[in-house]
């Protein structure tokens, strides 16, 4: 009974979230990869992988990072049913993940080895994505930092490969990938709370304005800045 946890923590009379009930879907080929942005209590990524009839999943508080510099703490949480993949809506306040959720990438998966449970079991998954946000080479290392000692704890690291970059992927790309809407949109069409959801949405872009259209305020040119000022300019 893998999903045990899952359905014990869901009342499926109340949350639109699949039940993963009935009988797994026999499934030919290539694995889903999904990551499911979640306004609940606080905001997180769902990162999701298909293996063995379930998603594995991981709570990202950050979300990805296409910068390999960058660790991202994953905290493992309960499987999910495959079905869930393609869940988008309302979770009701008051149950549990109660908020809004938004599929924020999703594609299919390949290990990079070929024993994927040993891996799991060791906590160093190597993986290749195939996402429309998400592509190439990530690792998933299980850590016992930050106090945990329950194996739950994990960072999701960016491998480098030509996928590689410097954009803050979850800043540039807030949209869901299968209806376009951002999650205070989502919340709004099922009922929820959108003032909550919009937290979770990047503030409205303001103008930025160039150096040049920027004088700097003429009180703080102190002679020390303008002398550190002038010798870079001799040091050129
Ligand atoms: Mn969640």
């Amino acid at each position: 009974m893998p999903l045990k946890e899952y359905g014990k923590k869901r009342n499926f009379a109340v949350t639109s979230e699949p039940s993963g009930k009935g009988a797994p879907k026999e499934k030919h080929g290539s694995l889903i990869y999904v990551i499911q942005k979640h306004r609940a209590t606080a905001l997180h990524y769902d990162f999701r992988l298909e293996w063995k009839g379930v998603l594995l999943s991981w709570a990202v508080p950050k979300g990805p990072s296409l910068d390999p510099s960058v660790k991202r703490l994953a905290m493992q949480v309960e499987d999910h049913p495959v079905d869930y993949a393609s869940f988008e809506g309302t979770i009701p306040e008051g149950e549990y993940g109660g908020g809004t959720v938004m599929v924020w990438d999703q594609g299919t998966w390949t290990p990079e080895q070929e024993d994927v449970d040993a891996a799991l079991a060791k906590g160093d998954l190597k993986i290749l994505l195939q996402g429309k946000k998400l592509k190439g080479s990530w690792v998933l290392v299980r850590t016992h930092g930050y106090g945990r000692a329950d194996g739950k704890s994990w960072l999701l690291i960016k491998h480098r490969d030509q996928y590689v970059s410097a954009e803050d992927i979850t800043a540039e790309k807030p949209r869901s990938i299968v209806s376009n809407r951002l999650l205070a949109q989502i919340a709004k069409d099922g009922g929820g709370d959108v003032a909550k959801a919009a937290t979770g949405d990047p503030a409205i872009a303001k103008p930025i304005r160039n150096a040049s259209q920027t004088p700097a305020p003429r009180g703080k040119r102190t002679p020390a800045a303008a002398a550190s000022r002038s010798s870079r300019k001799k040091s050129k």
